[in-house]
């Protein structure tokens, strides 16, 4: 058996450009440790390379998010016309999946773990089912990605991913999470043992990316216990290591120390915003704008270069707060966000639930239009054409070579601990990819209005 699984993708200024940054999924690894020990397997990440559509397979995952449907739906069509199976699977297809049914052969809507297996056994006699939905497996049934199908060759910065836990006990209204996924997480010598014996590194930056990965977890602090005892048992191993988590955790001083002594050199949060109404109007209120400088300071004391997005759009914005969100920053010594974006309606939140009940979705939202950094709704307290000039400024701004100057001086210096500067340096062009939805100057960042791709 032939198989292929893709993940697709399609670039926020919708011109043909690739995204080779150190975080790419790793749902085909994933999916690959699901498939029989026979079965000839290649894996495509199409924010690295493109698709070859004259590949002979007998079957083809896709996975992607919301704002790629339209072009995955394309190369679907292009695959089942030679003959190929086409299996939809990921958050979209679980929720469109009567659409997504007539453009691919089937849909997975859950977890791989449970349905993968399932969907392979059937298509092998020749029976599949349109929709596998399975209960999750536990999460000690997680198996180790196949890290020895990574492809290094297409991205010099790639690290290794590996999940620790899924879900996150938080609720934030606009988050895809929110009443769709349980918290819960792997046993740690699960963990460790992926790390130690099982995980293929990235050897093509001598010194920097040979003994470095990333945990994918949506949020690695979802139980502050747990990630106590993780970063324990990291330790001996001596690695560097990435993740994303929420401010709870860094505003715990004890446990910001220890996560720099276990390896920890970049942790992003979802700070959203640096206003109480907006943090309010998200169902954020995790997040102590108060204790931001603080939080912020101590990170890079410990050796962690922690990186943040904020967003645009919300109910809580206004014009005022928009345009001082630079001063805002500079009061915070400086610290620069590494993701700004445009709060985004994906239909399965409750924030979409919310908009969609008071009216508010601009006409001709589609799939592609759900990739936040396009405006889908009327902000409650400002006009849509307000929000992408600031969108638009803002990215300019915050994007600039002179604020990854700042970027950089503001932590260099901060700590000695090994790797720390190397880990503030590749962080830089997180800061200038700020400017990379511009590229296209025939976007218009509202809903409806944009074409899909140059
Ligand atoms: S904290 Fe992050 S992962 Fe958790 S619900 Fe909020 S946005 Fe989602």
């Amino acid at each position: 058996m032939r198989i292929a699984i893709i993940s697709t993708y399609t670039h926020p200024s919708r011109l043909h450009r690739k995204e080779r940054s150190i975080m790419q999924s790793s749902v085909p690894e994933l999916i690959a440790a699901l498939c029989p020990p026979g079965a000839e397997i290649e894996l495509y990440n199409e924010k690295e390379a493109d698709i070859p559509l004259d590949r002979d397979w007998d079957l083809v995952f896709f996975s992607y998010l919301h704002a790629y449907y339209e072009h995955t739906k394309v190369l679907s069509t292009l695959f089942r016309r030679r003959g190929i199976t086409t299996v939809a699977g990921g958050r979209h297809a679980s929720h469109f999946r009567a659409d997504a049914l007539r453009h691919f052969d089937a849909v997975i809507a859950g977890d791989p773990e449970s349905n993968v297996p399932a969907l392979l056994a059937d298509f092998q006699r020749r029976a599949l089912e349109p929709v596998y939905a399975l209960p999750p497996v536990p999460p000690d049934q997680i198996p180790t990605y196949r890290y020895d199908l990574i492809d290094y060759r297409n991205n010099i910065v790639r690290l290794p991913g590996i999940e620790a836990s899924r879900g996150c006990p938080f609720s934030c209204n606009f988050c895809v999470l929110t009443g769709h996924e349980q918290y819960r997480y792997r046993p740690i010598d699960h963990v460790i043992r992926d790390i130690r014996e099982r995980m293929t590194f990235n050897q093509r930056i001598p010194g920097v990316t040979g003994d470095t990965f990333a945990f994918l977890d949506n949020n690695l602090g979802g139980s502050p216990r747990y990630l106590r005892e993780l970063c324990e048992a990291l330790m001996p191993l001596k690695k560097i290591w990435g993740c994303a988590l929420t401010f709870n955790v860094l505003r715990d001083p004890e446990l910001v120390r220890l996560m720099g002594r276990a390896g920890c050199r970049y942790v992003y949060t979802g700070l959203e915003s640096l206003n109480p109404e907006s943090i309010s109007a998200m169902n954020k209120g995790q997040n102590k704008l108060s204790e931001v400088r603080e939080v912020l300071t101590r990170a890079s004391a410990s050796g962690i270069v922690l990186s943040f997005g904020l967003l645009v759009g919300s109910d809580g914005d206004t014009g005022e707060y928009l345009e001082r969100v630079p001063e805002y920053l500079h009061e915070l010594g400086d610290h620069c966000p590494t993701f700004l974006g445009i709060v985004c309606p994906y239909p399965e939140t409750p924030f979409f639930a919310q908009v969609a009940a008071e009216g508010r979705l601009l006409p001709g939202v589609t799939s592609r239009d759900l990739d936040g950094y396009t405006l889908c709704h009327r902000p409650a307290r400002m006009d849509p054409s307000e929000v992408v000039e600031h969108f638009e400024r803002l990215s300019r701004a915050l994007g600039s070579l002179p604020s990854v100057g700042r970027h950089l001086w503001g932590r260099l210096m901060t700590s000695d601990l090994p790797r720390y500067k190397a880990c503030v340096v590749m962080s830089a062009p997180e800061v200038l990819s700020l400017r990379a939805p511009l590229a296209n100057r025939s976007r218009t960042y509202v809903a409806g209005r944009d074409p899909i791709e140059a």
